[in-house]
């Protein structure tokens, strides 16, 4: 039996690929991984998947989008003429190119299987937090559709590791920013996520807003990222809110608002008379 981690580079994936080695053996682990562009996933990312992959002696095995070197989430979505942000059945276009596809070519040439005759020889690993129970009951009903099983080590009762730091190796510095390992200016994040991009990566923010304009469609519902920096953004920098997602939204944005208001209450009269 082969044991398949989903290995982004995100803290919860390196914690499941040690569980798996130091449950099933590093010879029965795949560490299976969708390189991106390095425009949009950070250099330490990178990092964290090479350090893992050689404190367990276990090689990476790439199942890459061709092409992935040069095109980040706003080239594909150029390419397809269709930016999937909200609302649309079958999710974001960038996460179906770059990572769906070629998972799915890569399990079919290796473990084929159906749902009638489903695979006996391998079962896929994901990193998904305990409570993130309806993402592990759709992600496990979709693998069953075409003939895999799943398992969810986070949930594992005799769990030997919690923080990758245990073993020496530091998480991803893009954590002191973003709450996730995903892409910068990832097509399916909210206003929040967006902000510290605007903040922190302004040629990735001014690169969404071409493609929302040539699109015709926004990427945060209702609200065009150039429209969400004048009327949200810029004020939000001069007020000095700190780009992070550390919050929930519901904690960052009432944050937002009480700073606003105190910027504004200190601002001199505007009165010439
Ligand atoms: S992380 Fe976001 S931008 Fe990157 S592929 Fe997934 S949905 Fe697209």
């Amino acid at each position: 039996m082969k044991y398949i981690v989903c290995y982004s580079g995100g803290h919860s994936s390196a914690i499941v690929a040690v569980e798996a080695v130091r449950r099933y053996g590093r010879e029965n682990v795949i560490l299976l991984n969708h390189d991106i562009c390095s425009r949009v996933e950070d250099v330490d990312i990178k990092r964290v998947k090479r350090e893992v992959a050689d404190f367990l002696k276990v090689p990476i095995t790439p199942a890459n989008m061709p092409g992935w070197e040069e095109k980040d989430q706003f080239d594909i979505a150029f390419e397809a003429r269709y930016l999937s942000g909200w609302g649309v059945p079958g999710g974001a276009i960038c996460t179906t190119r770059l990572k769906t596809e070629p998972f799915r070519r890569w399990l079919a040439e290796n473990f084929p299987a159906s749902k009638d005759n489903p695979c006996r020889e391998a079962v896929v690993l994901y990193g998904f937090d305990p409570k993130e129970v309806n993402r592990m009951r759709r992600r496990a009903a979709i693998m069953r559709e075409q003939g895999y099983f799943v398992d969810f080590p986070l949930l594992w009762e005799n769990r030997t590791i919690h923080e990758i730091e245990e073993i020496g190796i530091k998480r991803p510095s893009t954590y002191a920013l973003y709450n996730h390992a995903n892409c910068k200016g990832c097509l399916k994040a909210g206003a929040m996520h967006w902000y510290v991009v605007y903040c922190m990566e302004p040629e990735i923010f001014e690169k969404a807003k071409a493609t929302e304009r040539i699109l015709g469609r926004t990427i945060i519902k209702g609200k065009p990222l150039g429209l969400l920096e004048v009327e949200k953004y810029e004020p939000m920098k001069r007020a000095g809110v700190t780009p992070a997602e550390m919050d929930s939204p519901q904690t960052f944005w009432a944050r937002v608002r009480s700073q606003l208001a105190e910027y504004e209450a200190a601002m001199p009269c505007e009165c010439t008379e």
